[in-house]
């Protein structure tokens, strides 16, 4: 199956996935700062903002690739650790090994290999629950927010940050030009692989607008869904509660 076919099965889409991410695991970040100029930085840091990590919480990230939101998580979380009280703590959770092994090493965060729709853990185990740029690769979206609920104990908060399309329609269109000429390109001269960025700009095309995503985890069983536009829309954060 090409990389770049819109229309692809969804028995298709999970080897798929995981071609796309072990051919660019290794030059995965750099392309991150490439393709977002570095905007994905700061898109991180504003959700760690908003995750307001504290000692005691314990964060799931999920397709967390190389860790870098657990990473930010722990490291925002001992600023704010005074002697005697218990760390925070976090696992990275990713369906391909070579994601997490990029990774290893990069911080205290545990790494476990998993898939979002069927997390190997039990009920209510954790605090926080993100997913950075991953819920758009999921096969089953409604399987892993169904998940993200599950494995939330009451009180715990859901973080999703993914790309969008922008609202507006002068930014749209130029935001469309750059997806369809800049980022194959930058793919083939950076990770020598055009289909799997192209794969990336049609995955968010696809991907539905911030209003039905809402909706979506709502429908998961989440409350005070809200959402935040980065960078005129380019990203979206998605806020929730399991109460
Ligand atoms: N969160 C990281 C970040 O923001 O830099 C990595 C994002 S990367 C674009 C997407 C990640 O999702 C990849 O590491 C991929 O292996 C992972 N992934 C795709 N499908 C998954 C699934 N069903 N379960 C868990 N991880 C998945």
């Amino acid at each position: 199956v090409p990389f770049g076919q819109r229309d692809v099965a969804p028995e298709e889409k999970a080897p798929l996935v995981g071609e796309v991410f072990r051919s660019v695991a290794t030059s995965y970040d750099v392309m991150n700062d490439l393709m977002s100029g570095g905007m994905h930085r700061v898109w991180k840091s504003v959700t760690i903002d908003r995750m307001n990590p504290q000692p005691g919480h314990h964060l799931i990230d999920v397709a967390g690739g190389t860790g870098d939101i657990a990473g930010s998580f722990l490291d925002r979380a001992s600023l704010r650790e005074p002697r005697g009280r218990k760390p925070a703590d976090a696992v990275v959770c990713d369906i391909n090994h070579a994601m997490l092994k990029a990774g290893a090493g990069r911080s205290p965060a545990a790494r476990i290999c998993g898939d979002a729709e069927r997390l190997p853990f039990a009920d209510r185990l954790f605090s926080h629950y993100s997913i950075g740029f991953g819920i758009r690769n999921v096969t089953d979206r409604a399987a892993a927010l169904r998940e993200a609920h599950r494995v939330l104990g009451y009180g715990g908060r859901l973080f999703v940050l993914e790309f969008s399309q922008p609202p507006q329609d002068g930014f749209r269109t130029l935001y469309d030009r750059y997806s369809d000429v800049v980022i194959p390109r930058l793919g083939e001269a950076v990770a020598g692989d055009r289909e799997s960025y192209q794969y990336l700009v049609d995955s968010i095309r696809r991907f539905p607008g911030p209003e039905a995503l809402a909706r979506e985890i709502e429908e998961a069983g989440f409350r005070r869904v809200r959402f935040e536009r980065f960078t005129g829309g380019i990203a979206v954060l998605h806020m929730a509660a399991k109460i």
